[in-house]
């Protein structure tokens, strides 16, 4: 087999006559004789207004069910897949459209963030076999009881490594409206320039430290199993960026990046780093409450955590809960 994994981001897949573009991308590469695996994302802003949606029906209730939240969110890359797949059905091309379980997803059940911890081909392999072109629904699974899972903001980018690793794929393209991966955010910094490639290790830290042209676990995923990413745009033909296991000696700068909207929190007591039971308690609410933590600095005085801002609050009254009311 000759399969080629493309993923499509939310603004290439926004309208009709954006989809009606994309429909002939993959005709193209069908006709090259590639079996084509298409991974969308839901349509332009969908995924925003539903979590909005959902904040106004529950009164931005925090105890809102994750699991409730993943069933409504994955509806959005559901609607892109079988919007794409109708249209190519109807111009006579055999096409078909899976969910994230479908296409063999298996995940944990940490509803919001969850991880990969399977890929199950057989369904997609005997629709490929088929002659099928198969899209599948981005940023979603399913976990070991049959839930729909997702994967955190910005995952279907994950869904495609995920894919392309699992059945092998001569290429994983991540097609976006820009260029490919540049220096800096090509909105933010005009100048920024375009590169030709980056190493998987310095994609995974501007990815973690706010990149967001690729999703830091989907280079993660892509390192561990070696997978090519080519990220490129789905309206022009250019020639891309490649993320890709580094092979040379290269001194250069490559990225500049920045993340909005983050806190830093101050925990302040004496002896601040031998005190291993603050310490654990830190790291229990962190996971507990489902809390990335970007950076942590020790002193004897301070323990510094850098989280995102709309965590800091919550965060914030579990330590002093723990930290402080329990003592
Ligand atoms: N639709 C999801 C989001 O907006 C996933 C993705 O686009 O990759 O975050
Ligand atoms: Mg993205």
């Amino acid at each position: 087999m000759n399969i080629i994994v493309q993923k499509y981001g939310g603004s290439s897949v926004a309208d009709k006559e954006k989809l009606e573009l994309i429909c002939n991308k993959i005709i193209k590469e069908k006709n090259k004789n590639n079996d084509v695996v298409v991974v969308v994302s839901a349509q332009g802003k969908t995924t925003n207004n539903l979590i909005a949606k959902a904040e106004d029906y529950t009164n931005n209730n925090e105890f809102i069910s994750k699991k409730d939240l993943d069933f409504l969110l994955s509806t959005g890359e559901m609607q892109t897949a079988s919007l794409l797949s109708l249209m190519l059905n109807s111009k006579g091309v055999k096409a078909v459209c899976l969910t994230g379980a479908q296409a063999g997803i298996i995940t944990d059940s940490n509803f919001g963030n969850a991880k990969i911890i399977d890929v199950v081909t057989s369904n997609l392999i005997s629709y490929i076999e088929d002659n099928y072109i198969v899209i599948v629904t981005g940023f979603q699974g399913m976990d070991k009881l049959g839930n729909i899972t997702t994967f955190g903001r910005g995952g279907s980018d994950l869904s495609a490594v995920a894919l392309a690793g699992a059945l092998n794929a001569k290429k994983c393209e991540i097609y976006s409206d820009i260029d490919g991966i540049y220096s800096a955010d090509p909105k933010v910094i005009p100048n920024s320039k375009l590169l030709k490639e980056i190493s998987f290790d310095e994609m995974l830290e501007a990815s973690s430290a706010g990149a967001k042209v690729l999703h830091n676990r989907s280079v993660n995923l892509a390192k561990e199993c070696n997978i090519e990413i080519s990220a490129k745009n789905t309206f022009r033909n250019s020639r891309g960026s490649k993320v890709r296991k580094n092979i040379k000696e290269d001194f250069d700068i490559h990225f500049i990046t920045k993340k909005d909207d983050i806190s830093k929190i101050c925990i302040v007591g004496p002896m601040m780093l031998s005190n291993r039971e603050a310490i654990s308690k830190i790291f229990k609410i962190a996971h507990d409450e489902n809390i990335e933590v970007y950076m942590i600095s020790f002193s004897e005085l301070a323990i510094n955590i850098i989280v995102d801002t709309k965590k800091s609050k919550l965060f914030m009254e579990k330590l002093h809960e723990e930290l402080i009311e329990k003592k």
